[in-house]
């Protein structure tokens, strides 16, 4: 595996060795070019200048004897006429083989390469005192831009190996800064892992870059994990002491049964209820609990529009068949997009609560506001309980709880299933007179 810090280093050394490689390389032809460029320019000038020579000249003259003059250095001069025929040539003492003479078609000049040297030829119409119109083919080898050329390559080639090593470290240097603090981030999460723990990392004030970022990130993962671990040991805690009362009370029964069940029938009866009692109180909370977990895994919601009246009259049928408690319902039937299934499971905690802690009928109100108003005349809830009404396993008054069955999960179910149904929950409530709870629909969930 190649290290992040490893790969940038690469990576930005070889960027920045090809920019420098074109760019180099675009100096380099532009110079060539341009010095061919001038090069032509000075033959062209010469030309021009014989041209007025000859315009001037006496025909009687030898031509031969000033176009010497004009012979460009260490190259070659020659005259041809409207037929290709050869009428004079002439070449530098210094050559002693003739150059050969290269023009492209419709070329100013052309660059041919004679003898490892770069070779410029052009040709330049004249007019001849003869009154003919002659071409005047120019040829030089180029020795001094060759050398230079050949120069400027070397520069350019060591120059970019000499910015090797500067680059090389500068961008060992940027890999460095990107990589370290990765690095570190990366220690630290190995040492919380080894040491089981839900260390924040510490974050470095007024930073705000990506790192801060994934600190910050880590960091509220971290505190999430440490939160649902807290809060399953303390419900496992809770569980388990809410476990043990009614295995208490059933063993101490069994005892008793043991002991004296025997011989009184009476103590045998009794035992027994009370076995039978705690045992489908334990029933109840185990229900409850897994409930409570399986809410807190469902992910699925089934959305659907649901009307809410026959919703209510089928709870408001069950608590009176189970109960022969009267229950009624009023107010104007509404639609709400929910799932149905969960929105029943929530609403009959509410009722059956409203049935075990009152003795008179319960009224449910439907308003067209898109709420769900459940109302009793029990024995209320003391204000100092309210904030905490759902909490796992909270109740107001144990005793009397654990008569009518309570484990004090209902409520904490209920407000895991608002949660996921949207939906507010508001509790009114006076003691000796009654409860009032309002289920509102915060908003229309849409299904996408
Ligand atoms: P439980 O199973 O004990 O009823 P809940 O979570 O449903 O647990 O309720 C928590 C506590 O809130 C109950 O123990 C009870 O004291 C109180 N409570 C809930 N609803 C009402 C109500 N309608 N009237 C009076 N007290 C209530």
């Amino acid at each position: 595996m190649m290290k992040l810090k490893t790969k940038i280093n690469l990576f930005s050394t070889l960027l920045t060795l090809l920019i420098m490689a074109t760019s180099f390389t675009s100096i380099f032809l532009v110079y060539k070019q341009f010095a061919f460029q001038t090069e032509y320019t000075q033959l062209q000038n010469r030309a021009d200048e014989l041209m007025s020579t000859i315009s001037k000249v006496d025909t009687s003259i030898d031509i031969s004897s000033f176009l010497r003059a004009y012979i460009p250095s260490n190259g070659a001069l020659r005259i041809v006429d409207e037929n290709d025929k050869q009428l004079i040539y002439m070449q530098a003492t210094t050559t002693v083989e003739r150059i050969p003479f290269t023009l492209e078609k419709g070329a100013d000049y052309t660059i041919s390469s004679w003898k490892d040297t770069p070779v410029i030829s052009m040709n330049y119409p004249l007019l001849w005192p003869t009154g003919e119109i002659v071409t005047l083919e120019l040829v030089e080898p180029l020795y001094g831009i060759a050398q230079n050329i050949a120069l400027l390559k070397w520069i350019l080639i060591a120059m970019a190996l000499i910015a090797i090593v500067p680059i090389y470290l500068a961008s060992s240097v940027l890999a460095g800064v990107i990589a370290k603090p990765i690095q570190q981030l990366t220690t630290t999460m190995q040492q919380n892992i080894k040491t089981n723990r839900y260390e924040q990392l510490p974050l470095k004030e007024n930073k705000k870059d990506e790192i801060a970022e994934m600190t910050t990130t880590y960091n509220a993962l971290m505190h999430r994990l440490e939160d649902n671990y807290m809060k399953q040991q303390q419900f496992v805690g809770n569980a388990s002491h809410e476990l043990k009362t009614p295995l208490t009370v059933i063993e101490s029964y069994a005892k008793l049964l043991q002991r004296r069940g025997f011989q009184n029938e009476q103590v045998a009866y009794e035992a027994l209820t009370a076995i039978t009692k705690e045992t489908a109180n334990m029933q109840d909370m185990i229900t409850q609990m897994l409930q409570l977990a399986s809410v807190n895994e469902t992910i699925e919601i089934n959305l659907a529009t649901t009307h809410i009246e026959p919703l209510l009259q089928e709870i408001t049928a069950t608590m009176q068949q189970a109960y022969a408690r009267e229950v009624r319902i009023q107010g104007q039937n509404f639609i709400l997009t929910t799932d149905a299934v969960k929105l029943k499971q929530l609403l009959y905690i509410f009722v059956d609560n409203a049935r075990k802690y009152s003795e008179q009928p319960i009224i449910i109100t439907m308003k067209p506001t898109k709420q769900i108003i459940i109302q009793d005349e029990g024995q209320g809830i003391p204000k100092k309980d309210l904030p905490h009404l759902f909490e796992r396993f909270y109740r107001v008054d144990k005793a009397r709880s654990r008569k009518t069955g309570g484990t004090g999960l209902g409520l904490a179910i209920a407000k895991e299933l608002a949660d996921l149904l949207n939906l507010d929950i508001e509790v009114n409530s006076t003691v000796g007179v009654g409860t009032t709870i309002t289920i509102s629909a915060k908003e229309v969930i849409i299904r996408e």
